[in-house]
């Protein structure tokens, strides 16, 4: 076993982050064994640390992540990259390859490629990605940290949509609370209260609210006030702050008085960097000073007490099952020796409960290729495959707004998250983007390239000519919601395979009716805001995209959310769903599924704050039944 000093830092030197090698992994035996060292996996490992669990985490990804110089090495790949796509920090990986928006295409069975991870046949093609590192993809996430709406627990009851929840709002809060405190949640409870959020009496969040961007307090202007009409009922719309995992000022009256410690980064050149957000808007793909939230900032409490040990360049291939009892005997890694090399050595690590938390398409795709549909009584694993649509509106504003200054996105409009309507058309949030066109046209690079190459502009001109475009920039980013359905799926195929001969996941996303009525009503929405706003139109579809879907004869390009969930439902059944309320399989008694995977339906939230509070309501489940363990009754519940 190896440990990290002080020639090599950790990130946060708690303590000793200690890694094993596979072969020492495989020979022990594990309380837990945890697949994934992202958001989730960080979660349940540092929870059952707390209760002294034997925890062994195995992570694909590369294993000096948690070292400073190798976080820099990630920001020195950022800043040198042409193209700066979500995964740019991150080194091409073979042996753990993760999707990039620039890979998207739609593959044919006759048309094999190697240059892309997610393979997806259809003509509509997803970008949405994820990232394969320690830390997963926290690493690179915005860090919006909303809560769902109480309706979305019952939307089935309610409106007749989606799927209810095994669980309701009520049960999550408390896990809210602790997910708040550990991502260092920035918000205002009188900001967050609204469609029926509900907080306990006195409750504060750890930090105070981001201050609103100079865009946001412009678009506030002329949206504040505006009142529109869905299905018979009247919302008057408002621009409303987002909560946020990133440090902001601590709210002093938290927690009873005691207030709130950030964690920020430890830093060479500045003692406190990280622990306040800059607002450089460079939040995806990854904060240059630490200041929001990825999981190496919990990995790093539950690697430093000792009882938790990390296995890197591990990618776990196949879940033994015992076909008598239908326990998990075992994850089979392939610990690959380099990134440059894909030989490797294949190991079998063991211990008394199996926790898979390596994202949904992830989890997905390895219970496939363990060929676990077998035995499920429900047939739905890598089905009701979710996530957000996102349909952009881009316009420029009459005067300069201060766009590309602030976090990504610090406000945006909530009312039409939830009401009535969404019995006919699917609910959504509106974000803000600081960050100006950049998501929608590439901006502030390709700006650069038009006004130099077909403008010939240059020098004072160019300068002046670029600052006065970028800073009117508006995108409208409109987070729409997608119901679960059956035909929406993560498989796998024999004919397309990594550099580790495990199978790739092959997706397949279609954008329902439903959600379409959504976007074309968004679309409209976007168009009154900009007239309101004396915003020149912008926005232009292109219906040959890999991202175009028609509907009512008109073309729109849906993009991405990053928000993938629903692959191993939660629910009451278990042949309707795949793991019950505590995420435990219902198939397999030693196992959890861990993650978005499990979420129902992901209503007009970011999904990753109700993701951990789910893990840490499933962590107290799993201590139960680790504690049970030895004696002989199955815990569920
Ligand atoms: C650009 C972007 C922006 C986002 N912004 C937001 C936001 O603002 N708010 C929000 O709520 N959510 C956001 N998300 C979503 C959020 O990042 C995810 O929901 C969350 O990180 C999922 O956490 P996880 O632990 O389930 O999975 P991950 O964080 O993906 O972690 C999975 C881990 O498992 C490892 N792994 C994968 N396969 C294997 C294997 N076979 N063997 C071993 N290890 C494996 C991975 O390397 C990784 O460490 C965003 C996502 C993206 C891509
Ligand atoms: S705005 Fe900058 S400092 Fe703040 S969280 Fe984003 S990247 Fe980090």
């Amino acid at each position: 076993m190896t440990s990290y000093d002080d020639a090599d830092p950790v990130i946060f030197p708690a303590g000793a982050a200690t890694q094993t090698s596979a072969a020492q992994a495989a020979s022990e035996e594990w309380d837990a064994v945890i697949v994934g060292g992202g958001m989730a996996g960080s979660i349940v490992a540092e929870q059952l640390s707390q209760s002294g669990h034997k925890v062994l985490i195995v992570e694909a990804g590369p294993g000096k992540d948690l070292d400073l110089a190798e976080y820099e090495s990630y920001l020195s790949r950022f800043y040198g990259a042409v193209v700066k796509d979500n995964q740019s920090p991150y080194p091409f990986n073979p042996n753990a390859r993760m999707p990039r928006s620039t890979d998207t295409m739609p593959v044919g069975p006759d048309t094999p490629r190697d240059d892309f991870y997610l393979v997806q046949e259809d003509k509509y093609c997803s970008d949405t990605t994820f990232t394969r590192v320690l830390g997963g993809t926290s690493m690179h996430w915005e860090g919006k940290a909303l809560r769902m709406l109480p309706e979305d627990f019952d939307l089935r009851t309610k409106y007749g949509q989606g799927l209810n929840w095994p669980l309701s709002y009520d049960d999550l809060e408390p896990y809210y609370r602790q997910a708040e405190a550990e991502l260092g949640v920035s918000a205002e409870v009188e900001d967050q209260a609204y469609l029926g959020m509900h907080f306990p009496e006195g409750y504060v969040f750890p930090m105070h609210r981001m201050p609103p961007s100079y865009l946001d307090q412009t678009v506030a202007r002329g949206v504040d006030g505006m009142r529109v009409n869905l299905a018979d009922d009247d919302y008057t719309l408002r621009v409303r702050s987002f909560p946020q995992a990133r440090n902001g000022v601590p709210n002093a009256a938290y927690d009873g008085g005691k207030g709130f410690v950030p964690v920020g980064a430890v830093s060479t050149s500045q003692v406190e960097e990280g622990e306040r957000c800059q607002g450089n808007t460079n939040c995806v793909p990854i904060c240059p000073v630490q200041a929001k939230y990825h999981a190496g900032k919990t990995l790093t409490k539950a690697l430093s007490r000792g009882n938790v040990t990390i296995v890197t360049q591990a990618v776990a291939s196949k879940v033994e099952i015992d076909e008598q009892d239908r326990r998990v005997t075992g994850i089979t890694i392939k610990n690959y020796h380099s990134l440059d090399s894909e030989s490797y050595d294949t190991y079998t690590v063991k211990g008394t409960v199996y926790v898979l938390c390596a994202h949904a398409i992830e989890n997905a795709r390895l219970m496939l290729a363990s060929d676990m549909q077998r035995m499920s009584r429900s047939k739905l694993i890598g089905c009701n495959l979710m996530d957000h649509a996102y349909l952009l509106s881009w316009g420029l504003l009459p005067e300069p707004a201060g766009t590309m200054r602030g976090t990504s996105c610090t406000s945006g409009i909530t009312d039409l998250r939830g009401g009535r309507f969404r019995g006919t058309q699917a609910g959504f949030g509106v974000d803000i983007h600081n960050d100006g066109w950049g998501w929608a046209t590439g901006s502030p690079y390709t700006d650069l390239v038009e006004l130099v190459d077909k403008q010939g502009l240059n020098g004072k001109e160019l300068r002046r000519t670029l600052g006065n475009r970028i800073s009117r920039q508006l995108l409208l980013a409109f987070m729409i919601d997608l119901l679960p359905e059956r035909s929406n799926t993560v498989t796998v195929d024999e004919r397309y395979k990594d550099a580790l001969g495990n199978l790739k996941p092959v997706v397949s996303l279609k954008i329902p009716p439903y959600t379409m009525r959504g976007a074309a009503y968004a679309r409209k929405l976007a168009s009154d805001i900009f007239k309101r706003l004396g915003a020149e139109e912008m926005t232009a579809y292109d219906k040959d995209r890999y991202s175009a879907v028609e509907h009512d004869g008109q073309w729109y390009n849906i993009v991405g959310g990053n928000h993938l969930a629903g692959t191993h439902i939660m629910g009451t059944d278990p042949t309707t769903s795949v793991v019950d309320h505590t995420q435990q399989s219902w198939d397999h008694d030693n196992l959890y599924l861990v993650g978005p995977g499990s979420l129902p339906s992901i209503g007009t939230s970011n999904i990753s704050l109700t993701m951990a509070a789910l893990a840490y309501r499933s962590s107290t489940h799993i201590v139960r039944y680790l504690r049970a363990a030895k004696a002989p009754a199955t815990v569920r519940g």
